[in-house]
């Protein structure tokens, strides 16, 4: 018996990419991590923790278990929040295990019907704002005759299909700016110029978060950029990237490449987190595309978060206060800033520039809240208990405005305000530095 040879179990992964043997092998299973995960936190299993993920992805390459639904569902269940990079204390680079890991599942698990046509709305949907804006209207024609609160009402839309759901939860108002003219191709420096700048203006963003662009658009100006905004420009490939839809992904890089093709820039300024981590990520991305390597590297070497940029080339007009007395502002940190990016003290500087302006800090700030782009859509019990956490840590804080640098993030929490029926303003941090040099009180924003 002991001479047999082991019966030959298939791969469980296929060729192509499978997560790197050699990152499996930094792991030395000490378990730090497993504190900072927001999935271990709610589900309390090993399985949906990082180190045990990393032992599923050994298995997986060892050919010692099968990529069945209920491996898979171990991988569905982490959020990609990259909290867990930034705990390890030996490196472990488990955001490229998990990035080679998805497109795996997508391609080697059969989902279910119900799974497979939600999916697929996602993402034939909301990256493509020319597809997106034709449902406006109708979608506003919901929410302003109360079909929107009828449907909420009743909990039947949750009891038939809750996933859908969830999506329809998280549903901004359409605001009135969505149907505005768009922003002009180019804007001029106020007073010297001291960049010319792209501005990406994101899929959703643009639609529902148009006054967010239109600020982040004044404060480049008014610290002496021009800013070139193609209007041929989509999606910046984040959403698709994110749950391992890999062709879609390099199709809509190369797309944004081309539409900046000729527009000389400095850098390249985005508003959005999980966006800003997916353009700095191009070069990897692109890296066997033999026509757009090299011009993916030099897009993602000059992206820049707003935050980061603005800090870095200092505000040098006067900011005035934008309310009336002290505000206490509490800061959220976006996972794709703070663990992707590293972007933390930016944000929290620039707002304590502006006078009367009081940070307050969360306890869990680097916590994820659950959005982690359609995760609230794809795992919503999961999202829902950390939306809950999360709130209840902004609240506890004493804060009267909540600022968030990620649309996602923004929509999660406020869904989560609605529900403990707080009226707590949720800024984005754009909107706040551009009312201080403008001179408005927060109060006189248009609502948000
Ligand atoms: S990923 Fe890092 S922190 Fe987590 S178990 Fe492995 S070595 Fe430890
Ligand atoms: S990315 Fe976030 S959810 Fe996924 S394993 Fe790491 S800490 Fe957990």
């Amino acid at each position: 018996m002991e001479n047999q040879p082991r019966p030959t179990v298939p791969r469980a992964f296929d060729a192509d990419h499978p997560p790197d043997a050699q990152i499996i092998d930094t792991c030395v299973h000490c378990g730090f991590c497993l504190a900072t995960c927001p999935s271990y936190r709610v589900l309390g299993k090993e399985m949906d923790s990082p180190r045990g993920r990393i032992y599923l992805m050994d298995a997986l390459n060892e050919g010692q278990i099968p990529l069945s639904q209920t491996t898979a569902g171990h991988f569905d269940s982490c959020l990609g929040c990259l909290a867990c990079v930034s705990t390890c204390p030996s490196g472990v680079q488990y955001d490229q295990l998990i990035t080679a890991t998805r497109p795996q599942v997508e391609r080697n698990v059969e989902r279910s019907v119900p799974d497979r046509l939600l999916r697929a709305l996602i993402f034939n949907l909301l990256p493509y704002p020319r597809r997106l804006r034709p449902l406006l209207v109708p979608l506003a024609i919901y929410q302003k005759l109360g079909v929107q609160k009828l449907v909420r009402k009743s909990g039947l839309l949750q009891k038939v299909v809750p996933r859908l759901a969830a999506m329809e939860s998280i549903l901004p108002e359409v605001p009135a700016s969505a149907f505005a003219a768009p922003m002009p191709e180019r804007a001029a420096a106020r007073g010297k110029q001291r960049f010319r700048v792209g501005l990406i203006t994101g899929c959703v963003q643009r639609l529902f978060f148009d006054r967010v662009n239109r600020a982040t658009l004044r404060v480049l100006t008014a610290i002496g950029c021009e800013v070139v905004i193609p209007r041929s420009q989509g999606c910046c490939a984040a959403l698709p990237q994110h749950q391992g839809q890999s062709g879609q992904a390099r199709q809509m890089a190369r797309d944004l490449i081309d539409s900046f093709a000729d527009s000389n820039v400095d850098y390249l300024i985005i508003n959005a987190a999980g966006c800003g981590h997916t353009l700095k990520e191009y070069g990897h991305i692109l890296a066997e595309d033999p026509v757009y390597r090299e011009r993916a590297a030099a897009f993602a070497a000059k992206v820049r978060d707003v935050q980061e940029f603005l800090y870095w080339a200092k505000i040098p007009v006067p900011l005035q206060p934008i309310a009336d007395g002290p505000l206490a502002v509490v800061y959220q940190d976006a996972c794709h800033l703070l663990h992707g990016q590293r972007i933390s003290l930016q944000p929290r500087q620039l707002l304590a520039q502006i006078p009367g302006v009081q940070v307050r800090e969360p306890v869990d700030a680097a916590l994820c809240c659950g959005s982690a782009g359609v995760y609230n859509i794809l795992q919503p019990e999961i999202a829902e208990e950390l939306g809950r956490q999360k709130v209840e840590n902004l609240l506890a804080t004493g804060a009267v405005l909540i600022a968030s640098a990620n649309p996602g993030c923004a929509l999660q929490i406020r869904k989560h305000l609605e529900l403990t029926a707080q009226a707590v303003p949720v800024r984005h941090p754009m909107e706040l530095i551009d009312a201080a040099i403008r001179g408005v009180k927060v109060a006189d924003l248009p609502a948000g």
